[in-house]
């Protein structure tokens, strides 16, 4: 199959051979149609999939065919991510994908300056990307009106929500236009989205772009049981002895990750990080400088871990395992992507035995273990007890085994490893403030996350966690299988009366 037999205009198929886009995937077979037709999207779809382009083509298409200018401070489509990396990203793709068209695009996000953005906003513009935080503070500043949108995409909801940005969305949500067209996209789907997905969605298509809560399995996971205090000294080890190249490491918090970065440098290990406490322009340059190759090592918290798409990664180091068993995934999705085999490793400590426990229930299979000589764990990590999963194919070993009997390696004499902490919470969203000054009608519908409230709910079922393990095909690079699911008929009536009730403030004409 062809972008063209997709029916997608000159414009962009034009684009589309440019930069090597012969086929589509999985994903954009199902969704472009759907979306040039005006239906709302409910996508279950990890990154590397190919899902942006799923959305931003058909989407594209629409604003230049409806051919209607945007007024000043007006935005026709509002791309909602959780991330200023992602913004960039999703943004850089919206602009790619529409160079030949006569549509005007930008990205706002918070951390940086807002006059350029205020700038491109007063000229209209046909597609925002933003991120939740500065978006609002945006509106309400009076400088985004959202009387001319008709669409609005929510990217990676279940981070946004996982990033506490529950209640700006409902913010956003209650002043939005009714008729538009909405496309959910999510690498999990928690009830909460699905929570979501029923109250925003209009008798969605259900696209699912490999199972959700399956880490990409075209990436080799294997996990070294050690110390936690040895865990450094081991990276360092590892890195050497197994001459890996670029790496992305994975760190809880924030000072671990300079922290390591510390430690990486004192080695002569060009390293450098990404986190929420360093300025964008910081973040900018250190992905920048990764991506070039300058650095060898890119240290980040789980902030940067959407969004990050860089090329043929080959390896992804969880220096701990995260707190929120879904991140896993999405962490491991940095690598393996686009086709290209990649592999996962993460280093574990007896006290991370409960998070490896989740990780393996949320991904259905046991991830194989070793051990580096030298660096055996004094504190065992106990066994997670989770049965072996029939077909695993992500869980092979990744390398052999020291043979039996081979003499242990002398441990580095280095310098001791500097202790690395783990005491600073997951960044919370971090736009607190803007709450606080808000009108009192909008604090009233701020309270209480409604998609938080709802989590675990009963009849929660609905949506794209029903249609199946159609995607064990895995990602398979920009593609993987996908289940699309019709939701017409009997249920829309049902679905319909929902979302009228969970309404915030209870507006009838909302959707
Ligand atoms: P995404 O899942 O949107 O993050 O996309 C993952 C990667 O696949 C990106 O590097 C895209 O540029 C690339 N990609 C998306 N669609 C295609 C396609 N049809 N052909 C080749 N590469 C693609």
């Amino acid at each position: 199959m062809s972008f063209a037999s997709l029916d997608l205009i000159d414009g962009l198929l034009r684009t589309l051979e440019s930069i090597g886009y012969n086929t589509p995937t999985p994903i954009q077979k199902q969704a472009i149609p759907a979306i040039l037709a005006g239906r709302d999207l409910l996508g279950a779809a990890q990154t590397g999939t190919g899902k942006t382009a799923a959305f931003a083509l058909p989407l594209l298409q629409r604003l230049t065919m409806v051919g209607e200018q945007a007024a000043p401070n007006h935005v026709r489509c509002l791309v909602l991510v959780p991330t200023r990396e992602l913004a960039d990203q999703v943004y850089q793709s919206f602009h790619t994908y529409g160079f030949n068209l006569p549509l005007r695009s930008a990205v706002a996000y918070g951390g940086v300056p807002m006059e350029p953005q205020l700038a491109k906003l007063r000229k209209g513009l046909d597609v925002l990307v933003a991120t939740p935080g500065r978006l609002l503070d945006l509106h309400r500043k009076g400088e985004l009106e959202f009387g001319q949108l008709t669409a609005l995409v929510l990217d990676e909801a279940d981070r946004m929500l996982d990033l506490g940005f529950a209640a700006d969305l409902d913010l956003l949500f209650a002043v939005l236009p009714a008729q538009r067209q909405t496309l959910l996209f999510s690498a999990t789907m928690p009830d909460s989205i699905r929570a979501m997905a029923r109250q925003l969605l209009r008798d969605p298509l259900t696209v699912q772009a490999s199972a959700p809560n399956t880490a990409a399995r075209t990436v080799r996971q294997t996990v070294f049981t050690t110390d936690k205090r040895n865990k450094a000294e081991l990276f360092v080890h590892l890195l050497r002895k197994e001459g890996w190249g670029q790496v992305l490491v994975f760190v809880k918090t924030r000072k671990g990750v300079e922290q390591l970065v510390g430690l990486l440098q004192g080695e002569g290990i060009p390293a450098d990080s990404i986190h929420g406490d360093k300025p964008q322009l910081a973040r900018i340059k250190a992905l920048k400088r990764f991506k070039a190759s300058a650095v060898q090592i890119l240290v980040a918290t789980d902030v940067a871990a959407r969004g990050l798409d860089i090329e043929a990664l080959p390896l992804v180091v969880n220096f701990d395992l995260p707190t929120v068993a879904e991140d896993y995934v999405h962490r491991i999705g940095r690598t393996g992507r686009a086709g290209a085999e990649g592999e996962a490793i993460s280093l574990v400590c007896a006290d991370e035995v409960e998070l490896l426990r989740a990780i393996e229930k949320m991904t259905g299979a046991v991830l194989p273990r070793r051990e580096e000589a030298g660096f055996e764990a004094d504190h065992r990590v106990p066994s997670t007890g989770t049965p072996p999963a029939s077909a695993t194919p992500a869980t092979r070993p990744t390398a052999a085994k020291p043979a039996r009997g081979a003499a242990k390696p002398q441990r580095p004499a280095a310098k001791p490893p500097a202790q690395l902490r783990d005491d600073t919470p997951r960044p919370a969203g971090g736009f607190g403030a803007l709450k606080e000054d808000l009108p009192p009608k909008e604090k009233q519908r701020s309270r209480g996350p409604i998609y938080g409230a709802r989590a675990g709910s009963p009849g929660a079922g609905s949506g794209a966690g029903r249609s199946g393990n159609g995607g064990s095909g895995g990602t398979g690079g920009a593609g993987g299988k996908v289940v699309v699911t019709a939701t017409r008929g009997a249920k829309s009536a049902a679905r319909a009366a929902g979302r009228a009730a969970a309404k915030p403030g209870g507006r009838g004409n909302k959707r």
